[in-house]
């Protein structure tokens, strides 16, 4: 196990919790340690009170954002269901958006994917939607063609490409370490 040490939910935000990076999955690029390492604590927990939430919130986002770890960090977090804090970069809520993202992309392919790239608008579930629009965005459809089939903004339709860009990395990294592992 890694000595390096990295912010933890806890009661105490100044106990410091060991994160098994050296073990698989969660491996640590080499020679790599985390940004975390040095900083306070209290800023990947932060405290109530919004101003300073919202400070504590970005400034643990900037540190994360230059964090080798990112990825593994934020696998780990979703892997532990962990409750509170910065993992990744992402907060709790964010981490819950991110796994529904998940589940929503590991669903079979929508019924309607074929009536959509032939341009039918077909009615899609709310709960179906991002996988619709990843699955049709990586095939090759434009954002007209997807603003008209599924009856969305361009600015829902492109929040709903990010976020399953984002969740498909990690799905994508997790099968390819599986595939290594075989
Ligand atoms: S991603 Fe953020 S919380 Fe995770 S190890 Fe890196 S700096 Fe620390």
């Amino acid at each position: 196990m890694s000595d390096r040490t990295t912010p933890s939910p806890s009661n105490s935000a100044q106990t410091r919790h060991r994160i098994p990076f050296g073990s698989p999955p969660y491996r640590l690029p080499r020679g790599a340690l985390p940004a975390c390492q040095g900083e306070d604590p209290e800023l990947f927990f932060p405290s109530a009170g919004y101003e300073k939430r919202q400070e504590q919130v970005a400034r643990a986002k900037r540190i994360c954002a230059r964090c080798l770890c990112n990825r593994d960090c934020l696998r780990l977090a979703l892997h532990n269901d962990e409750p509170v804090g910065i993992w990744g970069g992402c907060t709790t809520t964010e981490r819950r958006v991110l796994r529904n993202d998940i589940r929503s992309l590991r669903r079979e392919p929508h019924p309607a994917l074929r009536s959509l790239e032939r341009g039918e608008t077909v009615p899609v579930d709310p709960f179906d939607l991002l996988g619709v629009v990843h699955r049709l965005t990586v095939r090759g459809l434009t954002m007209p063609w997807l603003c008209k089939v599924l009856n969305l903004t361009p600015e829902t339709v492109l929040r709903l490409q990010i976020r399953g860009a984002r969740a498909a990395a990690l799905v994508e990294s997790e099968q390819r370490e599986a595939r290594e592992a075989t």
